[in-house]
Formats: C-alpha cells, sequence, structure tokens
C-alpha cells in the first residue's frame, strides 16, 4: 500500500503553510510472525487490524502469536543460542555496527512509517526516536568486545534466551533498548512488540534479515496481551525484561517467582518538575512543555507534576499559557506539528477519564483549545490543572497524556518532600541558576533519572531506569549490559 498524507492544521496566530513528509513507503497488507529468521504465518491463523491513530485508516494486517507461535519462535532462539553465544564478541559486534548503519540508511521510512502506525509528530520519529535507535546499536556494538572491561575481573556469560516485552509509545526505540545490549552480551531474543505499533519492529526484521544476522537469533512474535503472557510464561525463557504498565509489571513479578527467570521492569512514572524562583524561567518553561507535551505526553518519564516556587508562579501560568497555546496540535505527519495523535482510542478514553476527573475533584482546567483538530483520528488538546492538591487523583496517578498537574512550594524541603511523594520513582527535574541547590535537591530525590536546567534528554551512554513502582534494572550506558549477562 503507497501512502501520502495531507495537512489540514489550523492554528490561529501563526499561519503556518502545509510541509507533509511525503517520502513515499509501502507497507505489506499482512505483515508475518519473524521466527528463525523468516517471515511466516501464524499456526493460530489470526489476524489484527493496525491502524493510523490520526487518520482511523487501517494500515495493514499483522498476525497474532497464539501458544503455538510463541513456542516455535522461543525454540528457534534456543537452537540459536550455542553458536551464537560461542561467537567472538567482535564478531557480534559487527553485525551489531552493520544494523545501526542500515537503519541509519533506511531512518527516513522508518520515521514515516513509526509516525503512521503510532500517531507522534513525523520531526519526533526523524530527530529522536530513530537516530537513537542507531545510536543504541552502535553504543552496544562497542562494547560486545570489550566486556570484560565493563566487569573487570569477572567472567562474563550470557544469560540465554530473553523474552522481550515493549509498549506503544517509543515502539522501535524500545526494540533497540531490548535487542541491542541482550545481542551484544551473546543472548539471543524473542520480542514482543505492542499490539498497536509494531510495524517498525517487523521492519526491523527485514534489516536483520539484510545483514545476515544468523537465523533464530532475534524471533518478533506480534499480538495482544495474550501473546505476551505466553512469551513471559514460557517455561524455557532465561531472562525477561518487561517495559509497559505498572500494573502488568506486578503481575509479571508475580508469576516469575520462584521459576529462576531473571527479570526487569522498566514500569510507569509521576515525575516532578520542580521550578526554583531563581531559574532562567524562559528555559524551565521549555523544559515544563517538552517534559509533558513532547510524544502527547505518550512518556514514561514524562514531567507530569510540575512543583512552582511560589513568588514565580503567576509568571510560570502566564508563560506556560502563552507557550502552550503556540503549540501546533494535528497531523503528525507535518513537518510543523508539535503534538500528534493520541496512540488509540482507549488511551484518548482514560486521559478523557482523567481529565473530567480533575474538574470534579475541583482543579482549574487551562486547556491550548485555540486550534481546529482534525475530524477524523484520536485528538487531546494540550492542556494544565491549577488548584491541585497532592491529594486529587491526577495528581497522583499515570496519565500517560499532555495533562499537567501545577502545585506550589516554597522550601526547597518542601518541594523535596512533595515530589518525592508518590510511589513511583522514575524521573526529575530541577530548575535553578545554582549549582549547589541542583546538587542537593538532586541527591536527595528518589527518582532513577534527573535532568537539571533539561528535561526528557536521552542518550544511548546514559544509563535509564527507575526506584519503587517504576521498576528495577537500566537501560542504556555499561549498566544497561548487567541485565544481560551472568557473572561467574
Ligand atoms: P501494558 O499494557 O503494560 O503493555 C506493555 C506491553 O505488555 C505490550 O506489548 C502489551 O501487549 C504487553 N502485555 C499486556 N498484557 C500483558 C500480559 N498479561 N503479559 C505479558 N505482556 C502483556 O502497557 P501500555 O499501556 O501498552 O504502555 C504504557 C505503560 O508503559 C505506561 O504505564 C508507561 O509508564 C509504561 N512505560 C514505561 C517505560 C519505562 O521505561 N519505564 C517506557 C515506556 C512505557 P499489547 O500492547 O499488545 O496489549
Ligand atoms: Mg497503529
Amino acid at each position: 500500500m503507497a501512502t501520502e498524507t495531507t495537512t489540514n492544521i489550523q492554528a490561529t496566530g501563526w499561519e503556518y503553510s502545509a510541509a507533509p513528509e511525503r517520502f513515499p513507503i509501502s507497507i505489506e497488507e499482512t505483515n508475518k510472525l519473524f521466527i528463525d529468521g523468516k517471515f511466516i504465518s501464524p499456526k493460530s491463523r489470526k489476524w489484527f487490524a493496525t491502524t493510523n491513530p490520526a487518520t482511523d485508516e487501517k494500515l495493514a494486517d499483522i498476525a497474532t502469536a497464539g501458544a503455538a507461535d510463541v513456542n516455535a519462535a522461543v525454540a528457534s532462539a534456543k537452537k540459536a543460542l550455542p553458536k551464537w553465544s560461542k561467537l567472538a564478541g567482535s564478531e557480534r559486534a559487527k553485525y551489531l555496527y552493520r544494523i545501526a548503519r542500515r537503519i541509519q540508511e533506511r531512518a527516513r521510512e522508518f520515521a514515516v512509517l513509526e509516525t503512521l502506525d503510532g500517531g507522534k509528530p513525523i520531526k519526533e520519529s526523524r530527530d529522536v526516536d530513530i537516530p537513537l535507535v542507531a545510536q543504541h546499536f552502535f553504543y552496544c556494538a562497542g562494547w560486545a568486545d570489550k566486556l570484560e572491561y565493563a566487569f573487570p575481573g569477572r567472567n562474563v556469560q550470557p544469560i540465554g534466551v530473553c523474552a522481550q516485552i515493549i509498549p506503544w509509545n517509543f515502539p522501535l526505540m524500545m526494540a533497540a533498548w531490548k535487542l541491542a545490549p541482550a545481542l551484544a552480551c551473546g543472548n539471543t531474543c524473542v520480542l514482543k512488540p505492542a499490539e498497536t505499533t509494531s510495524l517498525t519492529a517487523l521492519r526491523l526484521a527485514e534489516v536483520l534479515q539484510e545483514v545476515e544476522l544468523p537465523e533464530g537469533v532475534v524471533n518478533i512474535v506480534t499480538g495482544a496481551g495474550d501473546t505476551g503472557k505466553y512469551l513471559a510464561e514460557h517455561k524455557a525463557i532465561n531472562k525477561l525484561a518487561f517495559t509497559g504498565s505498572t500494573h502488568v509489571g506486578k503481575m509479571l513479578m508475580r508469576n516469575s517467582a520462584g521459576t529462576g527467570k531473571r527479570l526487569t521492569l522498566e514500569l510507569g512514572g509521576k515525575s516532578a518538575n520542580i521550578i526554583f524562583a531563581d531559574a532562567a524561567i524562559d528555559q524551565a518553561v521549555e523544559g515544563i512543555v517538552s517534559g509533558i507535551y513532547f510524544n502527547q505526553g505518550h512518556v514514561c518519564c514524562a514531567g507530569s507534576r510540575l512543583f512552582v516556587e511560589e513568588p514565580i508562579l503567576e509568571e510560570v501560568i502566564q508563560k506556560l499559557t502563552h507557550r502552550m497555546k503556540s503549540l501546533r496540535v494535528g497531523d503528525p505527519m507535518d513537518k510543523n506539528t508539535d503534538v500528534g495523535a493520541i496512540n488509540s482510542r482507549s488511551q484518548l478514553q482514560t486521559i478523557e477519564q482523567y481529565i473530567k476527573t480533575g474538574v470534579a475533584e475541583g482543579g482549574q482546567l487551562h486547556e491550548a483549545n485555540n486550534q481546529q483538530l482534525p475530524s477524523k483520528g484520536n485528538w487531546c488538546n494540550p492542556c494544565f490543572f491549577t488548584d491541585i492538591q497532592p491529594s486529587h487523583t491526577i495528581a497522583r496517578e499515570e496519565i500517560f497524556g499532555p495533562v499537567l498537574s501545577v502545585m506550589t512550594f516554597r522550601t526547597p524541603e518542601e518541594a523535596i518532600s512533595r515530589a518525592n511523594n508518590t510511589p513511583y520513582g522514575l524521573a526529575a527535574g530541577v530548575w535553578t541558576d545554582k549549582g549547589s541547590k541542583v546538587f542537593e535537591v538532586a541527591k536527595r530525590l528518589e527518582a532513577g533519572i534527573i535532568w537539571c536546567n533539561s528535561y526528557n534528554r536521552f542518550d544511548a551512554a546514559s544509563p535509564f531506569g527507575g526506584f519503587k513502582e517504576s521498576g528495577f534494572g537500566r537501560e542504556g550506558g555499561m549498566q544497561g549490559l548487567k541485565p544481560y549477562v551472568k557473572l561467574v
């Protein structure tokens, strides 16, 4: 199917000409499972549709992997393990370098496909997601023959067959975060992408064929939660790596207890962005905007709770309102778009329910409702709430949408205790002109990632992961190798 898009964004204030991304890509009508190096039809004989959340148009059919298909994928990974794990690290590195280079060569195609299937703005998939995917493969390729330096004095062994289950917010990036370190360390993998965003993972399988990665080293099984369940509960897997909701993460932890399977969980968050009165306010407002409106707020580390030092509240609100209203919401394929489509109808309903709850509990809603949204697809105007107390539902629960709760503090002590008052512990942001304040506050925040005078910055060399109910284990950096090795 050839796909081309048009734009129908109308913003008040600035009138941009439409700037649609026109790179032509083709999508197979039916997309099979990737097992043992080949694309094969599912034994289940079941298929499901994936749609473009910005238009509600069906993009393709995708295979549903049933229990027998998952068995075949795990068996294939198990068969490939002895040879792959004994291959010299320098040889494994060559495959990873080839994958990274091929992703760079096909970057535009990957970016367009990611945006069509998931709804994120093309400028994000083009400038953030896909470059980071290549970077992760490059970075891990560099470690493949240097594992004894990452773990000095230890005998480093692969764990074995890794089951990897990923969500829909950064589909290909999550696949790279999981596959690259696992392969660098000599493991074989079965990856399950999220139901709504499987297309880029399947296209990555084409790249794996192109670089002649040995058959069975990576297998990709598509499907919904049941496919994930078959995979997670499979007796022959040695490790389970999961990124997704805290609810499913807890279930997987209960189920894997006592089985001897290694487990890492990257789960939800309710991260705090703390703005001190001495911060550069314009920059901080940019940080607030990127913290919560980037990727429609579909970011596990989204800065969804804003704590502003009281004297600057009015100024921050005024500047934030102005900036929020200048964000362009609409066709994700338009290169000017800042906020794209919500990934699925059910996620949109969840977000809308939270907004209603916020109003019902007494919060004051400030919305960027100055733009005409497309008539089809899943859309949510960026918004924030004031008059919010820490006990309000929207200040406690993860929304996973462009909805910000604004609260205040009077002392650094109060900022720290309010920020830490959550069952989650994924990320935080601290904005201040004073270096000493940054260190003092950051030291006491219970969060895996802390940004200072910035937000939502990622790098393959930097570890990512949470505390408390945000999970355990790290992805990225040298620390990201550890979940994929046995140290004997
Ligand atoms: P989810 O329902 O937990 O889904 C995540 C993945 O698990 C999907 O592939 C899903 O398949 C699969 N799955 C669902 N039920 C399963 C089960 N019983 N057993 C095994 N696998 C199962 O989460 P989501 O709603 O898609 O994703 C959003 C959540 O992910 C948010 O809470 C967010 O905070 C979190 N997240 C965390 C990070 C991080 O790094 N900490 C990163 C991104 C997202 P289907 O999609 O096909 O149902
Ligand atoms: Mg889709």
